[in-house]
């Protein structure tokens, strides 16, 4: 099935309707029907996939969990605790895994954090993975650190950018990630840009009663400057654990909003990327919806996540989680961490529970794991 969103239109006056069609798995009992059946064992070879038949082909690799902001929706402003250094993976040991993630039929890697341009020497990692031959590298970054970075990041292989930037309104945008300066941010965008590391992304995540007065502002923002912002739904992965309902904007209502002002379009996309597209119906750019809360897209998830520490999630929202590094450590060879990853993908929930009774929030936050 695609997975796009319907823009359907009522009578003569253009009141749009958000209608998404993505296939959604809720909580863990809707996987149990047959048609989502994958292998009934886990396979030896072959690609990575899990009982459903959800291919896995996109690892997320999280190179620390330090950073150098602390936005209000994923660390406190005082009072972090990040993994010893000697607890981190070294650059060795994440080429190592993902090599054997490419032998396996992972084609596309991000890389992410925490804040990943404070790793030092990330083009030097960059460099290595691209050498293994992915089809996409691409890296998440709060952009405080990128443009001295640009050259050399380009040079080394790196192909895409995604930049966060919750706020066009200075003193907000330092309200909201309590660190850094907008206008160093812009600017590091149009850089990147320039030396091609397009198309360029904007995650932006709306916030009530904090930014989601931009949600307009943010949409000119992208027809003006042909950038894909992508409005990202709060989720239950702050360090705080204070997340609730009631500072998460739906999707759909920034949908509604914006189609209101500048009709849009779904844009047929492939089905397992978390971002729903909607381009403006008069050509002039598009805009990203990830509802990861109220429209879950698990029923097509092809993510794993590698933390700074080196292990393997295979769910944002998810506790299990498999120490590659402590295999690695140990002695263990190549064949070791492909049965670990085959495992982890094997053992994978058909969905996230976040919209069911009882649900917790995983004890690690968004920063820890890697977003
Ligand atoms: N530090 C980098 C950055 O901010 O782009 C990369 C890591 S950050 C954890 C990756 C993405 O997760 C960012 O776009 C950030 O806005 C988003 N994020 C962090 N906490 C979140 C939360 N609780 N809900 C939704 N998105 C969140
Ligand atoms: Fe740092 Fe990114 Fe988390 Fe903001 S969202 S505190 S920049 S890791």
């Amino acid at each position: 099935m695609p997975s796009v969103g319907v823009t359907t239109f009522d009578g003569d006056a253009p009141t749009p309707v958000f209608v998404s069609v993505r296939p959604h798995v809720r909580g863990a009992g809707n996987g149990d029907s047959t048609e989502n059946r994958g292998p009934l064992v886990m396979p030896v070879s072959g690609q990575l996939v899990d009982r459903y038949g959800r291919i896995h082909n996109d690892l997320r690799i999280s190179v620390t969990d330090r950073c150098n902001l602390r936005c209000i929706y994923c660390m406190p402003e005082v009072g972090m605790t990040f993994q010893p250094l000697d607890a981190l993976l070294t650059f060795d040991e994440i080429v190592r895994v993902a090599r054997v993630a490419r032998e396996l039929g992972v084609t596309a890697l991000r890389l992410t954090g925490g804040e990943p341009l404070v790793r030092r020497n990330l083009p030097t990692l960059v460099q290595r993975l691209s050498e293994l031959g992915f089809n996409d590298l691409a890296l998440t970054t709060n952009a405080m650190l990128l443009t001295p970075l640009v050259p050399s990041l380009k040079d080394a292989g790196l192909k895409r950018i995604n930049i966060s930037c919750d706020s066009l309104k200075p003193e907000r945008f330092n309200s909201i990630r309590r660190r850094g300066v907008l206008t160093t941010v812009l600017e590091a965008m149009d850089v990147a840009e320039a030396a091609g590391l397009s198309p360029l992304k904007l995650n932006v995540v709306i916030l009530r009663g904090q930014n989601d007065d931009e949600i307009l502002d943010f949409a000119a923002f992208a027809r003006e400057t042909g950038r894909i912002v992508r409005f990202i739904e709060f989720m239950p992965l702050d360090a705080q654990g204070q997340w609730d309902n009631s500072q998460l904007v739906p999707g759909k209502e920034i949908f509604e909003q914006v189609s209101a002002r500048w009709p849009l379009q779904a844009v047929d996309t492939d089905s397992s990327a978390p971002a729903e597209r909607f381009a403006f119906v008069d050509g002039q750019g598009e805009i990203g919806l990830i509802s990861s809360v109220t429209q879950p897209f698990c029923g097509t998830c092809n993510r794993l996540r590698l933390t700074a520490d080196g292990a393997i999630r295979n769910c944002l929202f998810s506790d299990d989680e498999h120490s590659l590094r402590d295999l690695m450590r140990r002695g263990a060879g190549d064949d070791v961490i492909a049965h670990a990853l085959r495992r982890a993908v094997w053992e994978k929930y058909p969905g996230h529970a976040i919209n069911e009774p009882g649900f917790l929030s995983p004890s690690r936050s968004m920063s820890m794991i890697g977003g």
